[in-house]
């Protein structure tokens, strides 16, 4: 329930936009004002996406996610969005990711693929969207959809859910500008096997390989690495420590690894138990055993001798200041730099070269 006091901050805020309108529509004229607010809108419609990161030569990464199941209003969940080779590859499409990207101008247009890591809700849950959002946008061919075993049935499931979609769509703009094949979207099963990872893509100089993770007993889960005129960016999807991702990262410039604060959700678990709200405790104490606390992702990075952590999947959700304390304090990531993700970051690996941009948002 909205308390008395949201309420009134709520209508102050709706006040002072108007005050704000009224006074900017006294000197320009109400239907100047109205006149730029739509120009602006039929802009940013017309395009003006970001298609400078898809041929740059460099290999760009984008976080559309940073979060997980649990609400947080700064960040939406599980998401990576990689541009290299004139196209854009998102890895796992998190709620609320969709919108990061399409707010940030990401060019949706060029989506050559979605890869997912494995099918828990936070991971798939806007599948329907990037598949649909994409394709108005101006995708032309199908789309490949790529996941360990199970990724047909998810697919599938998804693909029913957004037929009637198509159907509108088509018959109301027609096929010349919203072509029947790009809604076509064809499941890639990918290996899951222990071991050196599988390359299940090469196009335009840009190698994808998926590998298995740990994340029992959601099983299987995987992790990819995307290389590209020799720069590397490794994913790792949800997992415990493991050792095969280490394998698999050895040398990566950039590897964007999950973490989840295992005391604070022990603590949480054990204050739910004392107020008596023992179905709540248990469901907290049972993620901590498949994820990766933050000193053991600087573990790995160490092992597989990464330049860049970078930390995303923030479990739980904190808020502001806390947040770079809580997930960055105690950390002994010697020669590896660690980054706190946040939505709307930018990486940029520029091509043979050992520079790394970092852009926050
Ligand atoms: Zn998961
Ligand atoms: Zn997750």
């Amino acid at each position: 329930m909205k308390s008395l006091s949201s309420t009134a901050c709520s209508l102050n805020h709706g006040l002072w936009v108007l005050v704000l309108l009224m006074f900017l529509a006294g000197p320009l004229g109400c239907d100047r004002v109205v006149d730029r607010v739509v120009r602006a809108a039929a802009d940013r419609a017309a395009g003006g996406a970001r298609t400078d990161l898809l041929d740059n030569g460099s290999l760009n990464v984008f976080l559309c996610g940073t979060g997980s199941p649990l609400a947080d209003p700064g960040s939406a969940s599980a998401c990576t969005l990689v541009l290299a080779g004139g196209k854009a590859y998102v890895v796992d499409v998190g709620l609320g990711s969709q919108e990061v990207a399409q707010i940030a101008r990401m060019p949706r247009a060029s989506l050559g693929g979605i890869f997912l890591t494995h099918f828990h809700s936070d991971h798939i849950g806007e599948l329907g969207e990037w598949a649909m959002q994409s394709w108005v946008a101006g995708r032309q061919e199908p789309l490949d959809i790529y996941g360990p075993e199970g990724v047909t049935r998810v697919v599938n499931g998804f693909k029913q859910a957004y037929s009637l979609d198509d159907v509108y769509r088509i018959d109301h703009h027609g096929l010349e500008y919203l072509p029947r094949n790009a809604t076509d979207w064809i499941p890639h099963p990918v290996p899951y096997e222990n071991g050196v990872g599988q390359v299940i893509l090469e196009e335009n100089g840009l190698t994808v390989t998926a590998f298995a993770v740990d994340h029992e007993p959601v099983s299987p889960a995987v992790g990819y690495r995307f290389d590209y005129r020799g720069r590397s960016v490794v994913i790792s999807g949800d997992t415990d420590k493991s050792p095969n991702l280490v394998q698999n990262a050895e040398g990566a410039d950039v590897l964007i690894h999950e973490v989840l604060l295992k005391e604070i959700l022990l603590q949480i678990s054990q204050i739910q138990a004392d107020e008596g709200r023992d179905r709540m405790s248990k469901l907290a104490a049972d993620v901590v055993d498949y994820h990766t606390s933050p000193a053991e992702a600087v573990e790995i990075a160490q092992q597989a001798g990464v330049g860049m952590l970078i930390f995303n999947h923030l479990v739980p959700p904190v808020p502001g200041m806390l947040r770079n304390f809580l997930f960055m304090r105690g950390l002994e990531p010697g020669d590896v730099e660690v980054v706190l993700g946040e939505d709307g970051m930018l990486i940029e690996l520029p091509g043979g070269s050992s520079e790394i941009v970092l852009e926050s948002p």
